[in-house]
């Protein structure tokens, strides 16, 4: 067998296309392959589909492939314009490569295998490519699995934002509840992402009506948000920004004191765990503290917050009596962050108690926020919000992706 048709054959090309010709360079590390179609070829219409037009004239392109080894590898054809009854001349589609791509289909698939786990600009470095040739390659192939994507069915979402780059800058990510799937991310973190989700979501299918339950921080904007553009979301307030709501109020708490109170030197972290988390160190620190009998108001805030926590193992009918008992609790603790953080929750009580019915938190989201930060991590932060939205999209739309495998 001549080295063309083994070639032929493994880059499974079929008529009019054959490898005309191999030029192998040992020392250049490098295969060329070069491709043609017998003269009188006919092809048919990329656009309807026509069989058998004649070609106009060809335009010489090339490509990178897959590396041979270690060899880098590449194909080049003289691409055919044709003449179609219908549409006019018209470039055809090579069964290689999608139109405009400098990559064959196969590359741009081994790069989209790579790109989740490991950063563009590293498996740039390996293939000894630009980045941001890959970085079209990425973003080009999220963008059309996208337009696919299907949110008809998306009834439950999570809402909250990413940081970006450092700074004040984010992105904000809605996820299907019900499939632990980001299916939209915008720049921002103000009302109008939301309206942009709306958007997007009509576009993909969806109907913003059909939203029954959106899971979100207690932030202004995204209830502003919701209330304008998904009419009947319930809105659940997450716990975990409950939570951290009531820690920040219990730092503050313990900041203050700490000014008098030396005992409470290194103690933050403690206050900001549940005691079944503590590390021992830290356990018997606090048992030494609770021990000394310091009367200490940091304590009781830490109380309060731990006493809070309480609602969600309650039946529904209780929940509501236990979180006025507490609000009294904490309104009268002469603790004024503590109070503040109960005003806050008084406020948002509806929220809260919509737990009870929907049993939706941000939980999904923490871990697909998780796997973003790990990836900005990894990467070392990204160039653009464009390059990081195409990563979450990638590492965490779930997409169909359209490539040979
Ligand atoms: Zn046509």
């Amino acid at each position: 067998m001549k080295e063309t048709e083994l070639i032929q054959i493994a880059l499974m090309l079929t008529p009019p296309w054959k490898v005309a010709e191999c030029q192998f360079d040992v020392n250049q590390k490098r295969l060329d392959i070069y491709l043609d179609f017998a003269k009188g070829s006919r092809f048919s219409c990329p656009d309807c589909g026509r069989a058998d037009c004649t070609v106009h004239d060809t335009d010489q392109k090339s490509w990178r492939h897959l590396n041979f080894f270690q060899h880098e590898t590449y194909m080049y054809a003289r691409v055919p314009r044709i003449k179609c009854s219908n549409c006019g001349v018209r470039v055809v589609n090579v069964p290689w490569a999608r139109e405009g791509s400098g990559f064959t289909l196969l590359f741009e698939a081994y790069i989209m295998l790579l790109a989740p786990s490991m950063p563009v600009k590293r498996i740039a470095e390996m293939v000894t490519e630009h980045d941001t040739r890959l970085w079209r390659l990425v973003q080009h192939h999220v963008n059309e699995a996208r337009d696919e994507a299907d949110y008809s069915d998306v009834k439950q979402v999570g809402i909250d934002e990413t940081s970006s780059k450092s700074g004040h800058n984010y992105v904000t990510l809605v996820v299907d509840l019900e499939e632990s799937k980001t299916i939209f991310a915008t720049e921002g973190k103000d009302n109008a992402t939301i309206g942009r989700f709306k958007d997007d979501l009509i576009d993909h299918g969806g109907n913003p009506e059909a939203i029954d339950d959106v899971s979100c921080d207690m932030s202004p904007a995204f209830i502003k948000g919701i209330k304008e553009n998904l009419p009947n979301a319930q809105i659940t307030f997450d716990k975990f920004h409950i939570i951290k709501t009531l820690n920040e109020a219990v730092d503050e708490v313990r900041r203050q004191e700490q000014k008098g109170q030396p005992e409470l030197k290194n103690t933050r972290y403690i206050f900001l765990k549940n005691p079944e988390n503590l590390t021992s160190k830290q356990s018997n620190l606090l048992e030494d503290l609770k021990l000394k009998d310091l009367n200490l108001k940091t304590m009781r805030a830490y109380q309060l917050r731990l006493n809070f926590q309480e609602v969600w193992l309650l039946p529904p009918d209780q929940a509501e009596p236990f979180l006025k008992k507490w609000y009294y609790w904490a309104t009268h603790s002469r603790l004024e962050p503590m109070k503040k953080a109960a005003y806050t929750i008084k406020e948002h009580w509806d929220g809260v108690l919509n737990w009870f019915k929907s049993k939706i938190s941000n939980g999904i989201l923490e871990g697909i926020n998780s796997l973003v930060q790990a990836a900005k991590a990894r990467a070392r932060g990204y160039r653009t919000n464009d390059y990081l939205i195409a990563m979450i999209y990638l590492i965490t739309g779930k997409l169909q992706f359209n490539l040979p495998s």
